[in-house]
């Protein structure tokens, strides 16, 4: 008899978005005619830039000529790419990172789902609270996470970000092997500074643990002491693997690129005290689960790093910058504390009068016609706040905030 995995029961149900465009469209069934302005989803509102296009338009008619043609690519991603990388985003900060441990996908989602594979089924993992819900499913399906009880899984150690701690996670006081940290974070659009960074990758290295470091939002930092990659920090190659994506950096939510950086440092050890490198694992995993990603998206990818490329994604985040500048702006005239926004596309808010999450989606929705989502979504410790992101675009979100400040909350 075929049995099913039951890890897979220990799920919760991905209630969040759901229940948010269930709201909507009976609020938009009933108030027919009325504009209902959305900053809720975190995917992106403007088109690739002319430099990716044109680059995967020459990409395309090289794949329709017999002299240019390319089948399968290699697992860990074309050379060219992987040199763009090393280069742009890597040496040009300081960094000293080597093409092999530069391994190009298909998405960040991707990377942080599967990275978990690689180690033991008794890893105790740690994670911030809130968070983007990837890192809790991905190891729940893998059986670490123990029952569910009381709103928490009982072996997972849950890191809460909160105004308290300057939504900063704090170090475990129990054995974590697995740490995710993910800067600028979502939901709360907080980025761990160089020192907060430091304090995780010292104690990463005296208890062996390994930090999975999400920076899928780092194009967006642009406070310039705050460092973009974990590998700024002194003894991260010990201790760290990075993942990044150019979705939100250069549009790529639909057209699908990322990397994740593994160096050759980290090792970790089997249940009879052998080193095993990560980087040879984490090969070895993606030739046999993945055949890489399309030559096309890869140029498109590389001419992200081309002068007009950088100079044409910048203008792109600077603009959701900005709605987020507006929205903060706006957010804090009406009395909100309100947080993130600066460094990251997503604005973060204490709900009023000690409102829960979902009474102040209501009254967002029902009193000013803005969809948001609920900060209960992303674990226990956003109850009590509220997400807005910053991809909508200038002319919307101006509106958003002008009807913030008309309404007395
Ligand atoms: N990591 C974080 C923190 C995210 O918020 C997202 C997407 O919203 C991703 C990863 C997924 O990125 P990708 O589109 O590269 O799969």
């Amino acid at each position: 008899m075929t049995q099913i995995n039951e890890n897979y029961l220990n799920l919760q149900g991905s209630y969040l978005f759901a229940e948010v465009a269930r709201r909507t469209a009976a609020y938009k069934a009933a108030h027919a005619g009325q504009e209902v302005i959305s900053l809720g989803i975190g995917d992106v509102s403007r088109p690739l830039v002319p430099a990716v296009v044109d680059a995967m338009k020459q990409a395309c008619d090289e794949m329709g000529r017999a002299d240019t043609f390319r089948g399968y690519g290699p697992y860990e991603g074309y050379d060219f790419l992987r040199q763009a990388i090393v280069e742009h985003d890597y040496r040009a900060r300081g960094v000293n990172i080597g093409e092999d441990e530069i391994f190009v996908s298909d998405g960040a989602k991707s990377d942080v789902a599967n990275f978990q594979e690689l180690f033991s089924s008794q890893a105790r993992v740690a994670l911030q609270d809130p968070v983007y819900p990837v890192y809790l499913d991905t190891n729940v399906m893998a059986g670490r996470s123990g029952l569910y009880k009381n709103g928490e899984f009982e072996r997972i150690i849950y890191l809460p970000c909160t105004q308290e701690n300057g939504f900063a996670p704090q170090l475990p006081q129990q054995t974590a092997d697995l740490v995710y940290l993910c800067s600028p974070n979502n939901p709360t659009g907080a980025a761990l500074t160089k020192e907060q960074l430091q304090t995780w990758v010292d104690w990463a290295n005296e208890h062996h643990a390994v930090i999975l470091y999400d920076s899928a939002y780092e194009a967006f930092i642009r406070d310039e002491n705050l460092p973009h990659s974990i590998f700024e920090i002194p003894g991260a190659q010990k201790c760290a693997v990075e993942f990044r994506s150019f979705s939100k950096t250069a549009g790529f939510t639909g057209t699908r690129c990322a990397y994740c950086v593994v160096p050759k440092a980290l090792k970790v050890k089997d249940g009879s005290g052998t080193e095993h490198a990560v980087n040879a694992l984490w090969m070895r995993r993606q030739s046999t689960k993945f055949n890489g990603v399309p030559y096309i998206v890869q140029r498109g990818a590389e001419a992200v790093f081309s002068p007009q490329g950088l100079e044409q994604t910048r203008q792109i985040i600077d603009g959701y910058l900005d709605n987020a500048r507006v929205m903060l702006t706006a957010l804090r005239r009406a009395g909100f504390a309100a947080y993130g926004g600066e460094n990251a596309p997503y604005v973060w808010l204490k709900t009023p009068r000690g409102m829960d999450s979902w009474e102040f989606f209501d009254l967002m929705l029902n009193k000013l016609q803005i969809v948001g989502t609920p900060g209960s979504g992303f674990g226990r410790a956003g109850e009590g706040y509220f997400r807005l992101t910053a991809f909508n675009t200038p002319q919307l979100t101006q509106q958003a905030a002008q009807r913030i400040a008309a309404f007395t909350f």
